[in-house]
């Protein structure tokens, strides 16, 4: 083990920043981190409130071997307990009484578009068979890779098979209009750019290996305990590598720095001073607001793509809900309408799309005894375009509405607990730029090479890590992040 003994400061901590300091304390650094609010984990967050545990944003993972190469790399046996997601989700759409179960089994999944998709069977395999190539060629030429500038990176993707040329040519809808004829299960396998915070218009075709992970490769999983498990075993295994974690403190300005950085400020004027500084707060914008880098001014931070904002809803029912499973999307019957307006309107989306997850489901300790616990996530515009969200209410009664309906079951009746957080509320708890729920968007021109990088432009001594860096967004694309940047750190320092 190389005991370097050096301090290294973790701004923020966001599951990039936990898994980073288990990563460099299991090697002897002396990691310390600063969090602005209360509680470890940024968007992997939870709220309790009656005897209900609502899991704040994350609800699931795939590429769960992710983590157990953390804990490998640390010489740790993985304490986490999954929960295999079979089906993966239900899908119902507006108007429609079907419930779609997204089966990993293509034969089973082939028997739920019978009627829909003739040979869905043999078209899935085909479009699978080619995203799973593509996966398999790119992942460490462009995900599991640093990149020290751009020509390195070009010449990274320059080694990936010309076959896969077209990927870049088209959108994630293009590819399925191409492969798939029922609109209903284009739909459904275009769910995945909606996790990068984006609508299947806006997503390059080579996300299509988001397909392959959730149906062939690893799948969906959920955490039993609720997914802020993964938070409380990391701080309980920092803890024990001595790593201290200081809460209720944000970092707004640079300190002293000649060639590297020697302190940040917080913003009661403390200085924080260490050999090393990993900033795990949003890595475009913190340049911008706290490094006040000219390439990343609020104009141009405005100009470029973000994910959409969440707006999500709490709810601890009374009662027994039977047509909820842990992961449902209720999805309306104009996609291309709806996706179309949905990044840029300055209105709340009347007849919403969204996703609810009902963890209690799978895990009867997050509600009390005959009771449900119902988180509700709706993608809406960010605060560039939608600002003002004093009609939060109207749009989560609306959803309420929406959902007692199509589950046939009056939640509005049954509320015993209701909280709301709107894309200010995310802004203003972990700095999410304009609310953005997943950071920096993932169009071919903010990936890889053209995403901000890991390692500063200015100093040699300061890093970042999570989803608005490399590779990604999303709990697995940001473990490796924190295994990119800890590489950074060992080897140059
Ligand atoms: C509603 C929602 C649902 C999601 N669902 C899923 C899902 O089901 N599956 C999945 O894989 N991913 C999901 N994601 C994405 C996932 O949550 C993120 O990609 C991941 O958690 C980001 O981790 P991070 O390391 O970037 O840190 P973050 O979570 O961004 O944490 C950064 C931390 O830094 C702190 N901070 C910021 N600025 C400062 C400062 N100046 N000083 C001190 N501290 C600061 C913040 O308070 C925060 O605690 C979801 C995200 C959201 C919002």
């Amino acid at each position: 083990m190389k005991s370097s003994g050096k301090n290294v400061l973790i701004i923020g901590s966001g599951l990039g920043s936990l898994a980073s300091a288990l990563r460099l304390a299991s090697k002897g650094y002396k990691v310390r981190i600063l969090e602005k609010d209360s509680q470890a984990g940024g968007r992997l967050n939870q709220y309790k409130e009656n005897g209900f545990t609502f899991d704040l944003g994350p609800s699931f993972m795939s590429m769960t071997f992710e983590f157990d190469e953390l804990f490998r790399d640390c010489g740790i046996k993985n304490p986490l307990k999954m929960i295999k997601l079979d089906p993966l989700y239900r899908v119902q759409f507006r108007g429609n009484s079907k419930v779609y179960n997204i089966y990993t089994d293509l034969n089973k999944l082939s028997e739920e578009f019978n009627d829909l998709e003739p040979d869905f069977y043999g078209k899935a395999v085909k479009y699978l068979d080619k995203a799973s190539e593509f996966y398999h060629d790119t992942e460490n030429k462009v995900i599991r890779k640093n990149f020290d500038n751009l020509f390195d990176y070009i010449i990274s993707i320059s080694s990936v098979p010309l076959k896969h040329l077209p990927y870049l040519k088209k959108n994630l809808w293009k590819l399925l209009d191409q492969t798939f004829d029922s609109e209903e299960v284009k739909v459904i396998f275009s769910l995945v750019a909606f996790f990068l915070g984006s609508t299947p218009f806006k997503t390059p075709s080579v996300y299509s290996l988001l397909n392959y992970t959730e149906f062939r490769h690893n799948g969906y999983w959920a955490v039993e305990g609720g997914m802020y498990k993964i938070v409380e075993l990391l701080l309980a295994e920092l803890d024990k590598l001595g790593v201290e974690i200081i809460y209720n403190t944000e970092i707004s300005g640079i300190g002293n720095f000649n060639g590297n950085v020697e302190s940040f400020t917080d913003k009661n004027g403390k200085s924080w001073n260490a050999d090393m500084f990993i900033v795990n707060a949003d890595a475009a914008s913190f340049r911008g607001q706290v490094l006040k880098r000219k390439d990343f001014s609020e104009k141009k931070l405005d100009a470029m793509e973000w994910s959409l904002a969440p707006f999500t809803v709490y709810l601890g029912i009374k009662g027994k809900i039977n047509n909820l499973y842990h992961h449902n999307y209720f999805l309306g019957n104009d996609f291309s309408g709806y996706a179309g307006k949905i990044f840029t309107s300055s209105v709340i989306p009347s007849k919403p799309y969204y996703y609810v997850n009902m963890s209690s489901y799978s895990d009867r300790n997050c509600a009390p005894e005959g009771c449900e616990n119902i988180f509700i996530l709706c993608p809406v515009p960010d605060l560039r375009f939608k600002n003002n969200w004093n009609d939060k209410e109207v749009l989560a009664g609306e959803i309420i509405k929406d959902l007692s309906e199509r589950i046939s079951f009056d939640l509005e009746s049954n509320i015993i607990v209701k909280k709301i957080l709107s894309p200010d509320d995310w802004e203003s708890k972990f700095n999410l730029y304009r609310g953005s729920g997943l950071g920096l968007s993932h169009g071919m021109m903010q990936v890889g090479g053209f995403r901000p990088s890991n390692k500063d432009e200015k100093f040699s001594n300061l890093f970042y890590v999570g989803a608005s860096t490399v590779p990604g967004t999303g709990l697995p694309m940001v473990l490796i992040s924190s295994k990119l940047v800890t590489e950074r750190v060992l080897n140059e320092h």
